[in-house]
């Protein structure tokens, strides 16, 4: 049977969650918590390919305890098992980090044939992880999925590239980046919302994945934020007074300076 891990990860829903205005970081305990939006759409990728062959799916994320919400709510989905890889060590990672903590604990997990993660965080944004974790783990990484078949230890994918398809034969394993635009995400049902709190989550640590602190966390990424700024957008309101061929020319006059009416 197939056997296909899913990374998710729980961020704040950006549309409510509050900046500070003087260090720009998101104020993580004063929003909603919820699915990266792109993840919801890798599961359900990994879903399709369970009903069309089989497979077992594992979805796993990197977080505080609090990010066993998402798992539950894969749970909910569908999924078969969670994973939550947790540890104070871990705090400060940056994405190759984060990366190489994901890599680590899914080679502990043991063989896999397929990995999917979103294309893109909505807190980070960096889309990196897809990328450096298929650099990890040597494993090709496909992204703009349009259809996906698998056929004798093969995955045969047509992918929209640039105004055309391409159709690509890849060996299994690889790694899938999905973005929300792929397919439509299922409603979980209500038995299942209501169940999914009782089922197991598996646990791993810093000692489950090996490797020293210095490796981790702070000390162990290379990123260093310099500095952070928030762009603000501000209104700025102009009469024109005239009869209305002069306003009308004014407009223009504006919109040119601008940059905005070009000809
Ligand atoms: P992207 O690369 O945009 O995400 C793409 C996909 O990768 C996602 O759709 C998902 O499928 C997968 N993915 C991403 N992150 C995870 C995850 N954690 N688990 C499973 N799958 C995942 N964040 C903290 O929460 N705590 C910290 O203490 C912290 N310290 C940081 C310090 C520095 C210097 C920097 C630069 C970042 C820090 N971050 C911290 C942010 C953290 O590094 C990123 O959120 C993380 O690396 C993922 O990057 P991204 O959000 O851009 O994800």
């Amino acid at each position: 049977m197939l056997s296909i891990i899913v990374c998710i990860k729980q961020v704040p829903d950006t549309q409510k969650a509050l900046f500070d205005p003087k260090t720009g970081i998101i104020g993580r305990n004063c929003a909603d918590n919820i699915m990266n939006p792109d993840d919801l759409h890798a599961i359900e990728m990994a879903l399709s390919i369970k009903d069309m062959y089989g497979a077992k799916i594992t979805t796993i994320t990197m977080g505080p305890p609090q990010a066993v919400d998402v798992l539950n709510e894969a749970y909910a989905l569908g999924v078969d098992n969670c994973v939550l890889i947790s540890d104070p060590r871990f705090a400060g990672s940056d994405s190759l980090i984060t990366s190489k903590v994901l890599s680590r604990a899914i080679t502990r997990l043991g063989p896999f044939d397929i990995i999917i993660t979103g294309c893109e965080a909505i807190d980070g944004n960096t889309a990196h992880v897809g990328f450096q974790l298929s650099e990890f783990l040597t494993i090709p990484l496909l992204t703009q999925i349009h259809n996906f078949q698998i056929n004798s230890g093969h995955a045969i994918i047509e992918r929209l590239y640039g105004h055309e398809y391409q159709k690509i034969q890849v060996r299994l394993p690889l790694l899938l980046a999905i973005s929300k635009n792929t397919n439509r995400v299922r409603i979980p049902r209500l038995y299942e919302l209501k169940t999914c709190t009782d089922r197991k989550i598996h646990m791993m640590t810093m000692d489950d994945i090996g490797g020293s602190d210095q490796e981790y966390g702070t000390a162990g990424s290379p990123t260093v934020v310099v500095d952070t700024e928030i762009f603000s957008h501000k209104r700025e309101r102009e009469v024109f007074a005239g009869d209305c061929s002069e306003k009308a020319d004014m407009l223009i006059h504006k919109l040119k300076k601008h940059n905005i009416l070009k000809y």
